[in-house]
């Protein structure tokens, strides 16, 4: 429920309301406008008659339903675009667009850190690598773990660049939270929802990529279970989805971009490299997601991907990763955003 104030509405009258839907065991979301006072009240469905009837308290104008399934994650009562600041300087949902790079996986400390050094050069902001790895094989390499941790830690000390990694089990988010400026929940784990629950208690910004197979709206409902726990630093990334077609390793869903814009106030950042698994189409999707209004991208790159431990057919060199950019700030800017 949404319990817009009057104008006028006084300071006690707010914290009067505020009070009320906490005893009713609702989460309170106040959003302090320059003309009036917005509150939301997120929680439990079967409360809703006694949110409704707050509209005879003092200082309250009307109280209106929410009619979206996800209440934080929707634009209904937020309109304007989160911005959410990685570290200082770093903000996603801004005029810059963001870009995430890096190998897929961690895999020693000299090409963790190569790749660091050379994706800073070329402009990205933010460092990538995993060190949990979710592979569909349970013979492929599963990743470093803590020690994987350690190497990005060492790389974001020399190059200054954040990181973001993935979580895939609850009993790691405390450590990863540790190491991480932004946790990674994969697309396998989208609707891992103890999982969504525990990073939803970390401070740490959520980087969440969409289902292999799910739709918007079940994506969103994902970042509602975040957020629901307290964080409301919910980055979506567009993955690609399954579809019949096998050309690409995925299907680039770019229209997604335009319909999140619509339905959340959340950035969105699209992932080319995961959605087509091959280094020859990521330039032009990356640039077509720029156009289409996405606020960061995130690409893997990988000094030798001959040699990569996983994902090498999809990842960049460094080279080849330096010219995309050069390109992608003249996209940037021609749509008024700078990278
Ligand atoms: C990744 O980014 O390393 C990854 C495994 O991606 P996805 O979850 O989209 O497959
Ligand atoms: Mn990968």
């Amino acid at each position: 429920m949404i319990i817009v104030m009057q104008k006028g509405a006084s300071k006690r009258d707010i914290e009067n309301i505020e009070k009320e839907i906490e005893n009713f065991g609702y989460k309170v979301h106040p959003i302090y406008g320059t003309e009036r006072t917005v509150i939301g009240a997120i929680g439990d469905e079967r409360g809703k008659a006694r949110l409704q009837a707050l509209e005879t308290s003092p200082g309250v104008e009307n109280v209106i339903p929410i009619l979206k399934p996800y209440k934080l994650a929707g634009k209904e009562l937020r309109k304007e675009k989160t911005q959410i600041e990685v570290v200082p300087g770093v903000i996603f949902g801004g005029k810059k667009i963001q870009v995430i790079a890096g190998p897929c996986s961690v895999e020693s400390l000299d090409q963790i850190c190569e790749t660091a050094e050379a994706i800073k050069k070329s402009g990205a902001t933010i460092l990538r690598g995993g060190a949990y790895k979710p592979r569909t094989s349970p013979y492929s390499f599963q990743g470093l773990e803590k020690e994987g941790l350690e190497m990005l830690l060492e790389a974001k000390k020399r190059t200054g660049l954040p990181i973001d990694t993935e979580v895939m089990k609850e009993s790691v988010v405390n450590l990863v939270s540790e190491y991480a400026d932004i946790i990674q929940i994969g697309t396998r784990n989208m609707q891992n929802f103890d999982l969504l629950k525990a990073v939803g208690m970390s401070d740490k910004p959520v980087l969440l990529k969409r289902g292999l197979a799910n739709s918007i709206k079940e994506w969103l409902m994902s970042a509602e279970y975040i957020m629901a726990q307290g964080n409301l630093n919910v980055i979506l990334c567009e993955r690609g989805i399954r579809t019949f077609e096998t050309s690409t390793r995925n299907t680039l869903d770019l229209s997604a971009v335009s319909v999140l814009k619509k339905e959340t106030h959340l950035p969105v950042v699209v992932d080319p490299s995961h959605a087509t698994g091959h280094w020859d189409y990521i330039e032009d999707m990356s640039l077509a997601a720029i156009a289409a209004g996405a606020d960061g991208l995130m690409i893997e790159v990988h000094p030798n991907p001959h040699e990569a431990w996983s994902d090498g057919s999809q990842s960049l060199t460094p080279p080849k990763f330096d010219s995309l950019m050069k390109k992608a700030k003249k996209v940037a800017e021609a749509i008024g955003r700078e990278i």
